[in-house]
């Protein structure tokens, strides 16, 4: 698919300006908090080639291609779309894309590519996102999806981690005709498109039927394998006989708070209280398998958007009072305005200012309460965050049944130590010599995703993929 000129359309470029612009639309919250399903409902046919019609065609580069991490041709996406032209578009889209149908749903388009159209100016953006959706769905119901494999190289690449790094750098190699293994110490492959990411966000089948191309280009998925503990990164090279490995294992270990009673039953980690309530039973690991014991009052700890998803979460199991306690105001909160709008519509209340200093247990032993402090805005710290100070004597307690920590993560440092001249700093993230080729200071070794930058995104991890995939395809021509 070629790109289509910009300059070469005849368009009313300020006829499109003015067009009409409808919200996208949601299922109402009373409804959608009943469930686990889709909270957006999806465009059809018609809608697309409307909303589409809505781009102007920025003269290239568009600003809306280069905030995309994976730089989508989205102008010529769009007008493919309002001329009804939607396997092409979505064949577009897979020219840059390896996983389109989960970054349409989970990536924050008003940061990135809805955030940058200029029709922001003046008027709503066209919505890249639901667009995206709509084309990739559309030719998976009615063509099928394949990845093209390339001859076979008879060169074997390892990965280790099945999430959206590894299967960014996956669709790559399969494409040069190389061997892909995929080891995860999860049961099921993609990382926390599975394992993280509430299903009213992403169904778990978008994973899976993405997933199944893979295996259709010859992908294997070895599950339950615990890399660092199971098998060495050695182990592969000298006793499997893989000829380059790529790491992309994430930063799976949440963070602690370091505060008493906070390993009792009934507080919960944010991962692991997103990954029992929302993946089915038979997909968990074998020691996870039960879902969380939430009572009726239910505290989330944290201000990013894993607190947004558990708040929600919570809701849909039915809790009544879901609280979120963070320790400054909305203003510094660093999860997306729309996943908290979404979470107060659906009845999540907020405590701001306050500070979580102690779990309580009750005569059971279960979580009972939590011990608050309130907090003030100080001076600003060296990022320029102005920083939350205790208000001396403000203490206060708040009753509750369940507690869930969105605190953030750090990578597992177990690669690290595992693996001879692999260097790591900051706890275990992967020091990469070079981020454009993901090679690390192993040879043979490449790395990208979280694990190299510290949580991010699914495009950016998937990126990360594709720009290794790239080198190892290099490095595996070099070493014949
Ligand atoms: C709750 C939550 C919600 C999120 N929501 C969004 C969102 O809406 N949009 C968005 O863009 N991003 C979101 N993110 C961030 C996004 O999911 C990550 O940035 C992305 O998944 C990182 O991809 P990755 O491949 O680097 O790692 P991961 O997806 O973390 O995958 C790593 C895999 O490696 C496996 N693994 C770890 N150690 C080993 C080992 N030693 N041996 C074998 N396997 C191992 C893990 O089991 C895991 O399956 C969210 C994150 C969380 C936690």
């Amino acid at each position: 698919m070629q790109k289509i000129p910009s300059e070469n359309l005849e368009i009313d470029r300020k006829a499109r300006v003015y067009m009409p612009y409808e919200d996208p639309a949601l299922r109402p919250p009373t409804e959608r908090v009943c469930d686990f399903g889709d909270v957006v409902v999806p465009l059809d046919s018609n809608r697309a080639m409307l909303e589409a019609s809505r781009c102007i065609h920025c003269p290239d580069p568009a600003p809306c291609m280069l905030a995309c991490p994976t730089h989508n041709d989205i102008p010529s996406a769009m007008w493919l779309i309002e001329q009804g032209r939607y396997i092409e578009s979505a064949l577009l889209y897979r020219q840059t894309s390896s996983l389109p149908e989960i970054c349409s749903r989970v990536c924050p388009h008003e940061q990135l590519c809805q955030g940058s159209c200029v029709l922001n100016k003046t008027h709503e953006p066209v919505l890249c996102g639901p667009l995206e959706t709509f084309v990739t769905c559309y030719e998976r119901k009615t063509q099928g999806v394949s990845i093209p494999v390339g001859s076979p190289t008879g060169k074997k690449v390892a990965m280790v981690g099945a999430g959206p790094a590894s299967l960014g750098c996956a669709d790559y190699l399969l494409k040069q005709g190389h061997q892909v293994t995929i080891f995860d110490s999860k049961p099921a492959p993609g990382g926390l498109l599975v394992y993280g990411i509430p299903n009213f966000k992403l169904a778990k089948e978008v994973v899976f039927c993405r997933w199944e191309d893979y295996e259709q280009a010859g992908a294997q998925f070895v599950g339950n394998t615990y890399i660092g503990r199971d098998k060495a990164i050695d182990d592969l090279f000298h006793k499997d006989g893989f000829d380059a490995v790529f790491v992309g294992v994430g930063t799976g270990i949440d963070a602690k708070m370091e505060i008493p009673g906070e390993d009792l039953p009934g507080v919960y980690e944010g991962t692991d209280f997103l990954m029992r309530a929302n993946t089915e039973i038979d997909l968990l690991p074998e020691d996870k398998r039960e879902r969380p014991q939430i009572g009726k009052r239910v505290a989330v700890i944290g201000g990013g958007d894993t607190a947004s998803d558990c708040l929600r979460t919570a809701l849909r199991m039915g809790a009544d009072q879901v609280t979120c306690i963070y320790r400054r105001t909305e203003k510094e909160m660093p999860g997306g305005a729309k996943d908290r709008k979404m979470a107060k519509e659906e009845g999540a209340q907020y405590h701001f200012l306050t500070q979580p200093v102690k779990f309580i247990a009750g005569d059971d032993g279960r979580l009972a309460a939590i011990e608050c402090i309130e907090m003030q805005l100080g001076e600003p710290d060296a990022k320029g965050r102005r920083k939350p100070v205790p208000v001396e004597g403000s203490n206060f307690s708040v009753a509750v049944d369940t507690a869930i920590k969105a605190l953030g993560y750090w990578p597992d440092p177990i690669i690290g130590k595992s693996t001879p001249g692999l260097e790591t700093h900051d706890w275990g993230l992967i020091s990469v010599v070079d981020r454009e080729t993901g090679a690390t200071t192993r040879e043979g070794v490449f790395a990208g995703g979280d694990d190299v930058t510290g949580p991010d995104l699914v495009v950016t991890a998937m990126v990360a993929g594709h720009k290794a995939a790239l080198a190892i395809d290099e490095y595996l021509k070099k070493s014949n």
